[in-house]
């Protein structure tokens, strides 16, 4: 960074921490923070980067006042140019990104011009001038730069005062490039505004009209489909729903546009609903009522196609279809599987009461009949994760299954989830030692390729849901490295080899497509052998927890830290269904469970598709 740029940031800081935090409207939502939450299914995510988590957090809540998306932020120059500062991840190079924040890799070269040709390096932020931008992220630096702004009467109210970093000497021309591209347009949105000159006249806002702007400050009215209309009142932004006939509020709404799936977090979320709506009894809404969802609470498919959320998510899809697919191997010789039955020890996992089953058991028993499939195919090597020392992997033909609290993860020496004990470790020890295992294969000459890591749990969620979920590693929520610390952990070989690991761009992107591949190729063997599968999104790239101040948005915690490239973690049902339940607690509904598996993991190896393991 130049001494200049590094002096607007400290400023920028500096005036951030200053401002007393009452005085700025909530800024716009940050697309995607990997927040960690507290929670034990799946994946407990919290607290994953050791003791120091508490005091990085403070030292970021300063440094990121100015902050887009992790490694992105905000830069004033001069009091009034604008431009990005970038730390460029692993193998990033001026191509790769001129091509993520210019939308074109020919912009590589003034790109590299601008930086002094200077080498492009993690550990040195590379600053991406305005005028190389895409819109997207001009339009993310000024949502950024003057949380305040909005689309207000069919035009961008500007408040050039409520910035959030030292900018001054900001005359039309400067408004009128950032706002519409053009800085000639100066002289129309001073008639527009009554302005006699190229200066904003001192505790003005600036309005400019709609036609003029950049696309994504335009506001949309209502979503592409026409199902959710878009509008804001004085608690903030809203998306608003019609119910249809014989719609329920859970199903057809919370569930559909939030994204939640937990009981207690889609009934907060129904609250909320209702009570922005005005609705005193949700149980007696008449075909056509208005329900106003807060737009924090929408998932990213149905938000405004220009809220900053939805930029980013759009974005990253623009890059993962862009990134190579590698070649997989045509069979299934060679192949290697590391399979986790998910829980273990006192770990027991999701339980219902009302079904009378648990996690732990039925899914373990499900992996051994994954398992034993595998083990029919020429060539496949099983590695499990979770050992049970008595017993093996036995497969149990019983509807009622003992319930065993000795298994352990197979880690040296092996771990043993305790009673009232925390979780987190037997999670982290199972991605340290698939680690551990994926290192060793690779040393011994396989492929990334070759290998695939399968996590097998069973959710609880809202009962009147039904079917497999597949979660997978979203490359923006895995940014940064991850390892655990403690003296807990230093007993263990899996740990001592890699304490933290950190992957590239190029290797997250990687990992996003072949997992969804391998999803997608394991649902299509659930729609085979006839089992249900989720009807909102099944593949889903992060989990979303909680309303409100607790909501989270991360990746579970297996995925996050795993290396295997091919990585999944299958939900194979909802024990709280009815449906669901009786297929795993039955015999035959788990084989055909394991079946479905099998036949996903044939037919991403090119196998013949949904052929009979
Ligand atoms: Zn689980």
């Amino acid at each position: 960074m130049k001494p200049a740029a590094l002096l607007a940031v400290l400023l920028a800081v500096a005036l951030a921490a200053a401002v007393p935090a009452a005085s700025h409207a909530a800024p716009p939502a940050p697309p995607a923070p990997p927040a960690p939450m507290d929670d034990d299914e799946p994946g407990s995510g919290d607290g994953e980067n050791g003791v120091d988590e508490e005091e990085d957090e403070i030292e970021r809540g300063l440094a990121d006042a100015l902050e887009i998306e992790p490694g992105v932020r905000v830069l004033v120059q001069s009091g009034r140019d604008l431009a990005l500062s970038v730390e460029p991840d692993e193998g990033d190079d001026y191509g790769s990104l001129a091509a993520r924040f210019g939308g074109a890799a020919g912009l590589a070269s003034p790109l590299r011009e601008a930086n002094g040709d200077a080498p492009v390096v993690p550990e040195r932020a590379s600053e991406i001038p305005w005028k190389l931008l895409r819109n997207e992220y001009r339009y993310l630096a000024l949502r950024t730069l003057f949380p305040r702004d909005a689309f207000r009467d069919g035009a961008w109210e500007h408040d050039p005062a409520q910035a959030r970093a030292l900018v001054y000497h900001v005359g039309l021309w400067q408004v009128a490039d950032w706002f519409t591209g053009k800085g000639e347009n100066w002289q129309e949105i001073a008639r527009f505004n009554g302005f006699t000159g190229p200066d904003v006249p001192p505790g003005r806002v600036v309005r400019i009209p709609a036609p003029m702007l950049l696309a994504p400050f335009r506001p949309a009215a209502g979503s592409v489909d026409g199902v959710l209309a878009y509008g804001e009142d004085a608690e903030g932004p809203y998306a608003e729903y019609s119910l249809q006939k014989g719609e329920a509020l859970y199903s057809a709404v919370i569930i559909r546009f939030t994204g939640l799936l937990h009981p207690t977090a889609v009934l907060e979320a129904a609250d909320a609903v209702a009570k922005r709506s005005g609705i005193a009894d949700v149980t007696k809404m008449p075909t056509g009522q208005k329900l106003k969802l807060p737009l924090e609470l929408v998932a990213t498919p149905y938000l405004p196609e220009n809220d900053p959320r939805r930029i980013a998510a759009t974005l990253d899809e623009g890059e993962l279809e862009a990134a190579p697919l590698p070649a997989l191997p045509r069979s299934l010789k060679g192949v290697h599987v590391l399979l986790d039955p998910g829980h273990g020890g006192a770990d027991i996992g999701a339980r219902s009461g009302r079904h009378g089953i648990w996690e732990s058991d039925y899914v373990y028993d499900l992996a051994c009949r994954v398992g034993r499939l595998l083990a029919k195919e020429p060539g496949v090597t099983v590695h499990y994760l979770v050992r049970d020392g008595k017993a093996g992997c036995r497969v149990q033909d019983a509807r009622k299954l003992p319930m065993n609290r000795k298994r352990v993860v197979a880690t040296h020496p092996a771990h043993l989830n305790q009673p009232g004990a925390s979780t987190k470790a037997g999670v982290n020890l199972r991605w340290y030692l698939a680690n551990s295992i994926y290192r060793e294969l690779r040393r011994q000459g396989v492929s990334p390729e070759s290998v695939v890591f399968l996590s097998l749990h069973a959710d609880s969620l809202h009962r009147d849901l039904s079917g497999a979920m597949v979660y997978i590693p979203g490359d923006r929520y895995r940014r940064g490295s991850y390892g655990v610390r403690g003296e807990s952990y230093s007993r263990y070989a899996e740990w001592r080899e890699a304490p933290s690991v950190s992957f590239s761009r190029a290797e997250r992107l990687r990992d996003e497509k072949l997992s969804t591949k391998l999803a997608q190729a394991i649902l299509d063997g659930y729609r085979a052998e006839k089992l249900p599968v989720h009807a909102e999104e099944p593949i889903r790239d992060h989990i979303v927890r909680g309303v409100r101040g607790r909501r989270g948005v991360f990746v579970p915690a297996v995925l996050r830290g795993t290396e295997v490239p091919a990585k999944v973690l299958l939900e194979t049902a909802n024990i709280n269904n009815a449906t669901d339940s009786a297929l795993l607690a039955d015999p035959p509904g788990r084989e055909r469970m394991a079946r479905a598996v099998v036949r996903g993991v044939r037919s991403y190896f090119g196998g013949k598709r949904g052929q009979q393991p």
